[in-house]
């Protein structure tokens, strides 16, 4: 058994982040989760290539997967803040940093770190 190191400690802490916050959404559905696995693969061989880039990997998945359900779902995660006007994305800031959070530029707020959604939308805060 090989030990698990930092980056795969990075990569596991990432997909547990973002699988937070499309359980949040109410998305986590077998093929939206198969998504986060495909990012989680690529971002794997990234991080190899890349170690110092471990803290940033969250944000990176993140983003993944917002392209990626931008396809084939739509917008997400959609903004919480903002109650009326047109429906939009929450965007990931830092892009390539640590410590991402979802903030929406309209509004020009952070709305919540990657991993928080649910404690922002108020979706999962009780019973
Ligand atoms: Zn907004």
């Amino acid at each position: 058994m090989e030990p698990i190191g930092p980056l795969e400690q990075a990569l596991h802490a990432a997909r547990a982040l973002v699988l937070a916050d499309l359980v949040a959404g109410e998305v986590a559905e077998a093929d939206v989760v198969s998504l986060v696995e495909d990012s989680v693969a690529e971002r794997r061989w990234w991080v190899e290539q890349w170690p110092d880039g471990a803290s940033y990997v969250a944000g990176l998945i993140a983003q993944d997967v917002q392209d990626a359900l931008l396809d084939r779902y739509g917008r997400w995660p959609l903004c919480p803040v903002c109650g009326s006007g047109d429906p939009h994305a929450l965007d990931v800031e830092p892009e390539l940093g640590p410590d991402p959070h979802w903030v929406c530029h309209k509004a020009g707020v952070k709305v919540a770190a990657v991993g928080a959604l649910g404690s922002a939308t108020g979706g999962l805060t009780s019973s």
